[in-house]
């Protein structure tokens, strides 16, 4: 039986980093929820060993559900019928089969119906989801929205979605429009404020969303009316369940075609506001963003991976002039190439990861308590490392997957620009990770 994560040493090593045992233990508040919840840790050995099994599950539902769904998928892709989206049949059961598993919501707290993993577990899984499917890693992934709610909702917000997406509920990023996409201040989305019925409605247009037909929507408006920087954008989440969303259309793209991306028309569509007015951009879609960033790096690192594999296996196989062609130097030294570059990537990926761990486990043990003057000097510090590792490694991550799977063609020959095999896929698939979620 494939299994991604067993197969993988390297995800298992970046596991058993010595600063795990200190994010596990403010992630577990000193393993307090032990009292609480049968399944939660009562020490470190206690929740690595809940890791891996996590993961381990993560890794077979890749290996048997997944990555052999993947081509079907690219071929066939999602449909819109009178402005809503149905997913592939066999995307439908990738998702299904996460649901099943009690693969979402992975990082959300217990009382939510969370896991309570911590983020770096939670991109090892996104790193296997993208070897097996970059495409399906979009769907799945847009759960990190969640993490936005979490942090910048009410507690009677959090009450109100967590648990629909701990249940297996999808969420979109609703920020793009056809005017605004690097310069995010340019957001135009309106949003109105009826005092009448005490409720906001947005209208305009948003485009390039993925998973735009979403169950829960978070979005990008503008709630100040007559500015036009970022102090007049508010954030709002929008629940599908109220209607005034229709999908326009589902963009025919290169790559990623499992994962619908949407041009959405809002009409009058009931929202409510998530956090204060005026910080939308500023400091909501800032932190959202970091954290979608993080789970591109992971794409990348995925669609490395499953590169490195295709290219070892085929150039073992493929004899030219009496050899395997992994015997010749120019070939090895590309594959040695592929394989350093995505070690690389994937060491930068953990690193940031451990980053954001530590300095959210110390922001969410704030909310309950005060902290201490070394718990604030250690919180800033991992704060201001995630800062800028976060960008360093998105850009360099996405250059370099785009550099190991055009090598992967090269190795591969006149076959590999053929449809017959996975690394034409990987190709298409690659090259949107340096665009999305800021250009390099
Ligand atoms: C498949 C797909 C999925 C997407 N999913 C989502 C989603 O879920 N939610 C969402 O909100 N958006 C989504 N997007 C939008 C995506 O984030 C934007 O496409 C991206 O941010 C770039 O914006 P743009 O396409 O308008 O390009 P532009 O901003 O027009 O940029 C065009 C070029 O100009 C360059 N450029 C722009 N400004 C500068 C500058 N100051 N200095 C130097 N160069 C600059 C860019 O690097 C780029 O090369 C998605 C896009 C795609 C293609």
């Amino acid at each position: 039986m494939a299994n991604f994560y067993t197969d993988n040493p390297h995800i298992q090593y970046h596991l058993q980093h010595p600063l795990m045992e200190r994010i596990a233990r403010l992630k577990e508040r000193d393993y307090a929820d032990a009292d609480q919840y049968d399944y939660a840790p009562s020490d470190y050995a206690d929740a690595l060993d809940s890791y891996q099994r996590v993961l381990e599950i993560v890794g077979e539902v890749c290996g048997e559900v997944i990555a052999p769904n993947a081509a079907e998928v690219d071929l066939t892709g999602p449909t819109l019928h009178e402005g809503r989206v149905s997913y592939d049949p066999l995307t439908a059961q990738n998702l299904d089969t996460v649901r099943q598993t009690g693969l979402m919501g992975m990082s959300l707290p217990r009382r939510y119906g969370g896991l309570n993993m911590p983020i770096t577990p939670y991109i090892m899984a996104a790193d296997m989801v993208s070897r097996a499917d970059a495409g399906f890693e979009n769907l799945w992934g847009l759960q990190d929205c969640a993490e936005t709610l979490y942090e910048f909702g009410s507690e009677d917000q959090r009450e109100r979605f967590l648990p629909r997406v701990c249940a297996g509920e999808t969420m979109s990023m609703d920020l793009t429009e056809p005017d605004a996409g690097s310069d995010l201040q340019a957001v135009m989305l309106k949003a109105t404020y009826n005092e009448a019925d005490q409720q906001w409605y947005l209208n305009g247009v948003k485009r390039f969303i993925t998973n735009g037909d979403s169950d829960i929507h978070l979005v990008l408006a503008r709630s100040e009316e007559g500015t036009k920087d970022a102090r007049g954008l508010s954030m709002f989440i929008y629940d599908a369940k109220n209607g005034g969303v229709t999908v326009r259309r589902i963009e025919n793209k290169m790559g990623i075609k499992g994962v619908p991306t949407c041009e959405l028309v809002f009409k009058d569509a009931p929202a409510e506001l998530c956090g204060e007015r005026r910080l939308g951009l500023i400091r909501y879609v800032m932190s959202l963003m970091n954290g979608a960033r993080l789970g591109i790096m992971a794409q990348a690192v995925g669609i490395s991976e499953a590169a490195y594999r295709e290219a070892k296996t085929y150039a073992a196989d493929r004899h030219q002039y009496g050899h395997a062609i992994d015997k010749f130097p120019a070939v090895y030294e590309m594959l040695a190439l592929i394989r350093a570059k995505t070690d690389a990537t994937r060491a930068h990926l953990y690193e940031t990861s451990r980053f954001v761990d530590m300095y959210k486990a110390y922001d969410d043990i704030a909310r309950e308590r005060k902290l201490t003057p070394e718990e604030r000097k250690e919180q800033k510090y991992y704060s201001r490392l995630a800062d800028a590792f976060t960008p360093i490694g998105k850009g360099m991550s996405t250059e370099l997957a785009n550099q190991n799977v055009y090598d992967c063609i090269q190795i591969y020959g006149g076959s590999g620009y053929m449809k017959d095999y996975t690394c034409e896929r990987l190709y298409r698939d690659v090259r949107i990770t340096n665009i999305y979620e800021g250009t390099t």
